[in-house]
Order: structure tokens, then sequence, then C-alpha cells
């Protein structure tokens, strides 16, 4: 069956990686996610959602786009170890903002060198692109557009578009309400939301400032923008399984389009 857009979750933990049979379910990758549409491959992060092989069987293509929100390590520590940049036949753009004067180049480098690494971005072998992000481009057929999330240092918020539907790719996004018209209008009306919530109003009250959303305001937000479905992500790392399905019971509770999303799952639009 024919979809326009295919989406698998590869990572949805926040802030570090974890692991143990607490994490099971929800997954202890951080952030990556995979899109499929109009014969382009689009990676939305590299944080380590992209290591291991859950990539493998959703990669049908040599020539790959890589639209990276921020350099937070969490978001890119996938990305001097994914396979097809050592692979002398892929072609790879990447797209990261300059930020505080760094282009998105330097941006990689700096984590990508010695001390803290071990090769440089030159040792890779697919031939790779790095490219600024402007408010709106196109990967192919796929339109892309862009808003700046309210996140420490600054982060991208990412629209992609294509045969009627579109994702939005939300997270590192602190709102300031729990209807932000500027988000809203710019996510208005789209298939699939994925939006931060990495924490509960109560430890809010500790965290205000930290660059991210609560589970409370990212539930109001996609019923607010009116996302035909809504998968919060971003989970934090103490939130286990268990933790996280019961918060999920109330949620879908009052709005069966939203719950949390799973690192694995694949969403067909
Ligand atoms: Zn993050
Ligand atoms: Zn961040």
């Amino acid at each position: 069956m024919d979809h326009a857009i295919q989406v698998k979750l590869l990572g949805v933990r926040g802030t570090v990686p974890v692991h143990g049979p607490e994490f099971a379910q929800f997954g202890g990758a951080t952030s990556c996610v995979l899109v499929h549409a109009g014969g382009e491959t689009v990676i939305l992060d590299a944080g380590t959602g992209l290591s291991g092989r859950a990539w493998q069987d959703f990669f049908p293509n040599r020539r790959f786009s890589v639209l990276i929100t921020h350099a937070h390590v969490d978001h890119l520590m996938g990305f001097p170890i994914f396979p097809p940049l050592f692979d002398g036949g892929c072609q790879c753009d990447v797209y990261l903002k300059t930020r505080e004067g760094c282009s998105g180049r330097e941006q990689v480098e700096a984590l990508m060198a010695p001390p803290l690494w071990p090769i440089r971005t030159n040792a890779l072998k697919a031939e790779t692109r790095f490219h600024d992000v402007k408010d709106a481009f196109s990967i192919g057929p796929v339109a892309v557009e862009t808003m700046d999330s309210l996140h420490p240092g600054g982060s991208t918020i990412y629209k992609l578009s294509y045969g009627g539907t579109s994702v939005v790719y939300a997270t590192d996004y602190e709102p300031e309400s729990d209807a932000p018209e500027d988000f809203c209008s710019f996510a208005q009306g789209c298939s699939l939301l994925l939006l931060d919530a990495q924490y509960t109003a109560e430890e809010y009250s500790c965290t205000r400032g930290f660059g991210h959303s609560t589970i409370g305001r990212s539930v109001a937000i996609g019923a607010a923008c009116g996302a035909q479905q809504t998968l919060l992500v971003h989970h934090d790392p103490k939130r286990t399984d268990e933790q996280l399905l019961e918060l999920e019971r109330s949620i879908q509770a009052q709005n069966p389009r939203i719950r949390f999303g799973r690192g694995g799952e694949e969403v067909f639009l």
C-alpha cells in the first residue's frame, strides 16, 4: 500500500541514552526519526537512535539528507558512527543552522575531532555537503519549512510536506503557553506532530528554562494546532516504561489522538 510519508522513530529519549529492562518498551536511544517521502530519505536528528541496525530495513536510498535541530550531543552522537557516511557510494546533505558564528560543519567538527572523537569529518567517505538552514527549502519533491524553537542556544523546528501530508518535528522546544500562536499556525492541521514533552508539571517547577515542554502543555498544544496525530517525544531519561504508560492512560482519556512515541515504531501517513 502506498503512503505519502513513512516515519520510523529510531530514538525518542531525551538528554542522554538510557538502557535497562525498565526502558525496553519506549526505548533508550536519543532523538532520531527516519522519514521516507517522495523517494527521498530524510533523517531528523542524529542521536544514538542512528546507531545499531534499526535504520537498515528502512533505508533504501544511498542518497539521504540529515536535518539536525541543534548540536546538543544527544542530537548528534549517532552521526560520527553512521555507516552510510563511510560508504563512498553514498551522498549526504546535512542541514544545521549557523549558530553563534559557527556553521553547521563547524558545529559537527566540534564533536568530530580529538580529544572528543578520534576521527574528523575529512575521514567521511560519502559525498557529504553541509547546508545552513533557510526558512523554507526543498529536498527533491519534499517541501521543508522551519521555525526557530525556544531552547537554550537555539534549535530548529522542521515541517516536511509531501502529497498533501505533513510531519512537524518539534523537539527541544519550551513553549510559553498552551496555545503559542506562532507554533500553532506553523503546525496547523499537520498529519503528524512529534512534540517535546520531557517534564511533568511538578518537575517543571525546577526545570523551567531548560528548553523543554511539559506533558500537560504539549497535550494542549497538540489539540490547539489541530494535529491529526501527536506523538510526544524527548522522554526524560529517568522516566520508566511503567511511568510513561500510566501517564499515557490519562492523556488518552483526554484525547485519543495524543500518546507517547515509542522507539522503533513506524507511522504511515
Ligand atoms: Zn535534546
Ligand atoms: Zn537541546
